[in-house]
């Protein structure tokens, strides 16, 4: 033995290989090590297997902080060849995994039992309305729990508000304080209740959960309704505030006259909003009844109309409203086409007149005073810019040729035959442009690229700035503006410009959520709005549109054409009005661009 470990690595492999030959034992690689560590006599170790690792490394999810730590942590044991790291890390993985998990039923519980009860200056709008903030913001279970814990814990700190009520209303089944989770809602726990004090009356409960929905109702339902009433609401606001300081069933009877009245008022209101909305719905059927009178010729605009109209005649709803919306986008589209083929019929018909002119002044050249004011009237065609001016020129042309009496009677019967057509196509014009107008206040969409227009955008952020309003929470705006391209119209054409605007708008549209809003801002820019969404997150978000940018080439005749842009994100503060955030937006997008583009920058 003495001897053998004195021998160097090579000695030990010859010695390993000539012994495996001698005994006949086949030269895997297992009975190769086991021989080798026996004959050099140092324990048998296992090579650290980094390559497998790595491989298993790669495969591990990334989707957050928390696992993006573990994995990087994983990462320097496996190259330091470091078992007891890797150890030591699976160890407290799966530590937390079980604490975590065992944490959730008490907080659950915990959470039931601390909106059940009834603090002091906490509605239970309030309570539901922090429980949404922590649900929306907070992206992994951990942070989930972390934050549910300290909102649960903050409830728990305010001094129960009915002492009474909040016994009373589950005498019987009052949980019992949390342990689990380790909070200890001691001032509101049941048990806190001095048992001297004089015993509440038994519908103290049943008072306190009506005056909270009665306040709900206030503030949640009717302030809506009555939002363009400022008197009205104003009146809301106060009775909810008066029913939620309202002690007793004596001070909430106190308040059932002005509630009364409230709600005589309210109901007109809504009366009303009822009539309007039907009205706007007829008149919707209306414009589309006119429109496809109109278009009798073209099958496909007819169709479009009818299933635009189709939907109208069933109960709106939002989703609905969006559908028909779209649905007129392109029947606007084609309206403007008809438009253009009405202003083509306008020039033609202005033509035909001064030809004509022309040719009466040829047959009367005799008259040398009549030839003159022909020539006035010539002038005037040209100008006229409407077929009303032209019908004015039309009857002095009849005066004077009535005059002149050369050929009178076959002049005046093609002139008036031509003021009819020209009557005629007038009405035609002008109805047309009625229809036009009527239909363009509903086009909410961009006609290139489909997504909203500034109009649709200014109605989308009326909408973010009334839930801000009733919900508070957040909202991010991104600003981002095509790098370059001025240079790709330039250089390839405005017609591939406009498709290259398409893929941007098409591929944002793709990678951004079903909650986010796209609109075109105007020429290459547009605006992204993501409710709920935290700056940072708003950037990620943009910085991940930018990558998917990279990926999904935009091809122009089987040529790759990188296409990128440089944005600006910024978040609303609180009572901010939305278009200034925009404007912060805007001008971090100019950083961006001075920055050297395709890049983005919070404000
Ligand atoms: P920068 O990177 O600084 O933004 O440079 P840029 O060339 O993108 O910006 P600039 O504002 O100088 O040019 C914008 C160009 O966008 C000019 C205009 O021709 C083009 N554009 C705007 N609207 C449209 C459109 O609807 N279709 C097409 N094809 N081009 C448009
Ligand atoms: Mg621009
Ligand atoms: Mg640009």
């Amino acid at each position: 033995m003495a001897e053998t470990t004195k021998l160097s690595e090579i000695e030990v492999a010859r010695e390993t290989l000539r012994r495996l030959a001698m005994t006949k034992v086949p030269p895997t690689p297992d009975n190769y090590r086991a021989l080798y560590f026996e004959i050099s006599g140092a324990p048998a170790t296992t090579a650290f297997p980094e390559r497998e690792f790595k491989a298993v490394l790669a495969a591990l999810p990334r989707a957050n902080q928390e696992q993006n730590r573990f994995s990087r942590q994983l990462e320097t044991a496996i190259a330091d060849g470091n078992w007891d790291g890797v150890g030591a890390l699976l160890k407290e993985f799966i530590g937390k995994l079980g604490s975590e998990q065992s944490q959730w039923p008490g907080l659950i519980r915990d959470l039931l039992h601390q909106l059940d009860t009834h603090h002091a200056g906490l509605t239970a709008a309030k309570k539901k309305e922090a429980l949404d903030h922590v649900l929306s913001v907070s992206g992994t279970p951990e942070l989930l729990l972390t934050r549910l814990l300290s909102l649960i814990r903050s409830w728990a700190l305010n001094p129960a508000a009915e002492k009474s009520a909040a016994s009373a209303s589950s005498p019987a089944s009052t949980p019992a304080p949390a342990t689990a989770t380790g909070v200890t809602p001691a001032a509101a726990t049941p048990s806190a209740t001095p048992k001297a004090q004089t015993a509440p009356p038994a519908w103290a409960g049943g008072i306190v959960e009506l005056r909270e929905i009665i306040a709900q109702l206030l503030d949640n339902t009717l302030s809506i309704i009555l939002r363009d009433k400022p008197d009205l609401a104003r009146e809301t606001a106060e009775i909810s505030a008066a029913v939620k300081a309202a002690k007793d069933a004596d001070a909430l009877n106190g308040l059932s006259e002005r509630l009364k009245k409230l709600c005589y008022r309210a109901h007109f209101i809504a009366e009303d909003q009822a009539e309007i909305s039907t009205g706007l719905i007829h008149l919707v059927q209306l414009i589309m009844e006119n429109i496809s009178e109109l278009v009798v010729e073209d099958q496909w605009l007819s169709g479009q109309i009818d299933s635009v109209r189709e939907l109208v005649l069933q109960p709106l709803d939002l989703r609905r409203l969006d559908d028909v919306e779209r649905r007129m986008k392109d029947v606007i589209v084609k309206q403007s086409s008809l438009k253009q083929n009405l202003n083509e019929a306008k020039n033609r018909l202005k033509t035909m007149l001064s030809t004509f002119v022309d040719r009466l002044a040829g047959f009367s050249e005799t008259t040398s005073d009549y030839h003159g004011k022909i020539e006035v009237f010539s002038h005037k065609i040209s100008k006229a810019h409407d077929i009303s001016e032209l019908t004015d020129v039309l009857d002095e042309v009849m005066r004077e040729t009535r005059i002149v009496q050369i050929d009178a009677a076959r002049s005046r019967d093609e002139l008036n035959d031509m003021r009819n057509r020209v009557i005629e196509a007038e009405q035609i014009v002008s109805r047309l442009q009625d229809e036009l107008s009527s239909a363009s206040e509903l086009v909410r969409h961009d006609a290139l690229t489909g997504v909203l227009n500034r109009k649709g955008l200014d109605e989308a952020l009326e909408k973010e700035i009334s839930r801000l309003q009733r919900q508070g929470g957040m909202l991010s705006l991104a600003m981002l503006d095509i790098d370059n391209f001025k240079k790709l119209n330039d250089t390839l054409g405005h017609f591939v410009g406009d498709a290259a605007l398409v893929h941007l708008a098409s591929v944002v549209q793709e990678t951004i959520r079903p909650q986010d809003t796209l609109a075109r801002y105007g020429g290459e820019e547009f605006v992204v709005l993501l409710p709920s969404t935290s700056m940072t997150d708003a950037v990620a978000a943009m910085t991940r549109v930018q990558r998917e940018l990279t990926r999904r080439f935009f091809l122009n005749k089987n040529e790759k054409i990188l296409i990128t842009f440089s944005c600006g994100v910024a978040e609303t503060r609180i009572d901010e009005d939305p278009y200034e955030t925009l404007k912060r937006a805007d001008a971090a997008m100019y950083l961006a661009k001075r920055a050297g583009k395709n890049r983005v920058v919070p404000a």
